[in-house]
């Protein structure tokens, strides 16, 4: 084998293990920064000020407004807040949403950022910002939008309700499942994304018997950092990008969405590169979509996007938003195959 790739490595902090966000106070002031601005959604506005007491006279306010794919209106009125109370950096506290809240403001101010992400969405550690601004969702690159450290502290992560953590979880495979193929990928993004795809298979199981048990919530926080890394280094294809059409267009929720999605999706381009999804095959135990289907039904998670809501009617329309813009993918396709996989989707049929 021939080896040909180019690497580059993230230059954020990573901070790993129980009890880490103790230190978040150390961080803000290895940034040289003094006043934080603690960003959360409303669900988890008890933990923000928690932390900001944590922080002390280096917390300059809260704002618990960060809301699923970061809408504009809601980031300028946290601007708007950043400059009221003078602040210097941002420590984001939760999941996607207030990560991509956090990336936001950087987006626009350049402020620093410190996350201690509570969910396995993998934001923290890419570039990439994604917003919605009047029913559409537009994605930006920028090295303004990596954060400079993210904290990943298991203990926060034990009370994520299970449902959350397996779609959570699931989110962060596809991931993983796709960078196998990416054009652009390498030695070390395979690596990562190999290993995130063996903690995660190996920590889910137990955390549905066991929602405390720290170890595998250990397990399934560290394969999503591998997870969320190789989505921030190499390009994704045609799972991300219906997932994004269904939450962008369609208000679904993302986690949920792309868990239903998974075993289509992968099903689908495993039959143009089986050999680069191997390790999803040996991991789950056969061929990838029908496995992954076994696995996601293992676990509790929805299977159809019928039971997220989805009405059949919007399909046709759906498939259309997704194949109107070329992207690359390992699989040749058109809209009458997306329209056709988007039914099995609807339906939860098991693919093969
Ligand atoms: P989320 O952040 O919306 O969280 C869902 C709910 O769970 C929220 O109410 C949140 O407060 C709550 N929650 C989070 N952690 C919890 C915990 N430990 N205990 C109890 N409740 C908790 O969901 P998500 O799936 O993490 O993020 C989805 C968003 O992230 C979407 O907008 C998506 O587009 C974005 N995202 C972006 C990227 C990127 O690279 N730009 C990557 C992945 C996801």
């Amino acid at each position: 084998m021939t080896r040909q790739f180019t690497y580059s490595g993230s230059p954020a902090h990573i901070v790993f293990g129980n009890g880490a966000s103790l230190e978040v106070g150390a961080w803000v002031e290895r940034l040289g920064r003094g006043r934080a601005l603690v960003l959360s959604t409303s669900h988890q506005a008890g933990d923000g000020d928690a932390l900001a007491k944590k922080l002390g006279a280096l917390a300059a306010g809260t704002f618990a407004g960060a809301a699923m794919h970061t809408p504009v209106e809601v980031t300028e009125v946290a601007l708007a807040k950043a400059h009221e109370v003078n602040a210097d950096c941002v420590v984001a506290l939760g999941g996607g949403s207030t990560t991509g809240l956090g990336k936001a403001i950087a987006y626009r101010t350049d402020l620093p950022q410190i996350v201690i992400p509570t969910t396995y969405a993998g934001s923290e550690v890419t570039p990439i910002l994604g917003q919605t601004e009047n029913g559409l969702k537009t994605t930006v690159r920028d090295a303004k939008i990596l954060p400079e450290v993210v904290i990943y502290d298991p203990e926060l992560t034990v009370g994520l309700p299970i449902a959350m953590s397996v779609t959570s979880g699931l989110n962060a495979i596809a991931h993983a499942a796709e960078a196998l193929y990416a054009q652009d990928r390498n030695p070390v993004s395979t690596l990562m994304a190999v290993e995130g795809l063996r903690a995660l298979s190996q920590a889910l199981p137990v955390l549905i018997e066991e929602p405390r048990n720290l170890a595998a919530r250990g397990d399934a926080l560290y394969g999503a950092w591998l997870c969320g890394t190789v989505l921030g280094t190499v390009g994704m294809a045609l799972h991300h990008k219906i997932c994004h059409t269904l939450g962008g267009s369609f208000d679904m929720p993302h986690a949920e969405t792309h868990a239903v999605m998974l075993p289509h999706t992968i099903g689908f381009n495993a039959v143009a590169v089986p050999e680069l999804l191997k390790p999803v095959a040996d991991i789950f135990g056969g061929s990838p979509g029908g496995r992954l289907h076994d696995f996601a039904k293992s676990v509790g998670a929805p299977l159809t996007l019928r039971e997220l809501g989805l009405e059949q009617g919007d399909l046709d329309r759906a498939a259309e938003i997704a194949t109107k813009n070329p992207y690359w993918n390992p699989r040749p396709f058109d809209r009458a195959a997306i329209r056709a996989l988007l039914q099995d989707a609807w339906e939860g049929r098991r693919p093969q």
